[in-house]
């Protein structure tokens, strides 16, 4: 069910005109932008950390809301930026409580009509997850993944990751003194509400290592919002030689996307194996920076019928595992228009956690969430299109008035 849809003709034309936003940028990103407009380099160090306050710790809106800074700057930054967060064209909420905002990001130039992505929320009793994209859509191409179909592909920038979690905190009434948007639909069961973020949807995040690493660099900075690198994990499908880098500069907890414990079946499901095989993968798991009984390694297993499922391939999962502290998370496939495949029976999918789980592995099997608004693992945008028909109608409209987003 679509609950809100935002988007008119006119605003999205509107974005190709309109100033660039600084929310979501880096430090650095913001001393650059009151550099443009003439700040002093003595007193820009002061003036990042006051908009760095009102932007990620108080979530504000308009320049007018900066009190400490004075009357003048601010109109001089309201002239040439905005504190625009991507446009939210559907917002659809679960019968589980799990949310997915459809979100045009702002147009980061005139030829540039703003990304459109996915998010989705998961509320759950200990703790509220949001899982993000690193691109719009995906150059790998693992055969069980619709986003891995997708034809336009780039790196979001790191202002579009960032954006993600503010438009999610904007949504849930998350910032202090701050009333969410009209429409917007608040917990009110009190507690936190984004404590995780999980970099599982659309893209392969270790192809945008930069653009992450600033991201959560942002996310994590404890004057703004704050979130600890032990509550972000990044899952790879195996860019070996990142793994390393991302424990050094990012510190976050990883997921490992391995799906297939021969390399014969991993080549087929997540093609990459062929340039980085199994046992290179999870070398590079082995000597994952910081790697701990407290800091363990997700292995993600995709449960697809008839292909992976067998009693040998969990005893086999097992053994590759040694010595690897690690848990592993056992996924449900979620089925797409057009897939060859289906997934695991349910008592398969016991039996299999049964084995992983006597070789003292905690094996939890990600139980299927939100499937009803198609925000389940792996469907994310892919069914945009017919669940948000209205939503694309007016975008499309939009559309005729700015030039399309070019693959980069
Ligand atoms: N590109 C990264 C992160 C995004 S995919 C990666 O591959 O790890 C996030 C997770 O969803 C991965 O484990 C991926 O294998 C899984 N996934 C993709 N399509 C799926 C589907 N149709 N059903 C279940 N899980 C899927
Ligand atoms: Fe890309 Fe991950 Fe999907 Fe593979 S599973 S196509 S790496 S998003």
């Amino acid at each position: 069910m679509i609950v809100s849809v935002s988007a008119t003709a006119a605003s999205a034309a509107e974005t190709v005109l309109r100033r660039l936003s600084l929310v979501g940028r880096t430090r650095a990103g913001l001393s650059e932008a009151l550099a443009e407009i003439g700040v002093p380099e003595k007193e820009r160090r002061m003036r990042v950390g006051q908009l760095w306050n009102w932007i990620y710790h108080y979530g504000v809106r308009e320049f007018d809301a900066m009190t400490t800074i004075s009357k003048g700057l601010r109109g001089q930054l309201a002239e040439r930026f905005s504190l625009d967060l991507p446009t939210v064209t559907a917002e659809q909420v679960s019968t589980d409580g799990t949310r997915k905002w459809l979100m045009r990001m702002p147009s980061t130039g005139p030829h540039d009509r703003g990304a459109e992505i996915e998010c989705v929320y998961i509320p759950e009793v200990d703790r509220g997850t949001l899982c993000v994209s690193s691109q719009v859509g995906c150059t790998l191409t693992c055969t069980f993944c619709h986003t891995g179909t997708q034809r336009l592909v780039r790196n979001l920038k790191t202002e579009e990751i960032v954006a993600q979690l503010m438009v999610a905190r904007d949504r849930l009434g998350d910032f202090p003194n701050r009333q969410p948007p009209e429409g917007a639909f608040v917990p009110n069961d009190g507690g936190r509400f984004v404590s995780n973020i999980v970099f599982m949807g659309m893209g392969e995040p270790l192809y945008n290592f930069d653009g992450v690493r600033d991201a959560i660099g942002v996310i994590t900075d404890d004057q703004g919002l704050s979130l600890g690198r032990r509550r972000i994990t990044v899952s790879t499908s195996g860019v070996v030689p990142q793994i390393g880098p991302l424990g050094e500069e990012m510190g976050t907890m990883l997921a490992i996307s391995l799906h297939a414990v021969r390399d014969e079946l991993r080549n087929e499901l997540v093609p990459l194996n062929k340039k980085y095989p199994i046992k290179d993968l999870l070398e590079a798991c082995r000597n994952y920076p910081g790697l701990s009984n407290a800091k363990r390694i997700t292995f993600e297993y995709v449960m697809l019928k008839g292909v992976n499922d067998s009693d040998a391939e969990a005893r086999e999962l097992v053994r590759l595992l040694k010595g690897i502290p690690a848990k592993i998370n056992l996924i449900p496939f979620n089925p797409w228009p057009g897939t060859k495949y289906e997934c695991s029976d349910w008592d398969r999918i016991e039996r299999f956690s049964e084995i992983v789980f006597r070789a003292g592995y905690a094996s939890p099997v990600r139980t299927p969430r939100g499937r009803d608004i198609l925000a389940a693992c792996g469907q994310l945008k892919s069914e945009t299109e017919k669940l948000s028909a209205r939503a694309r109608l007016m975008l499309d409209e939009a559309q005729a008035a700015a030039p399309a987003v070019a693959a980069e």
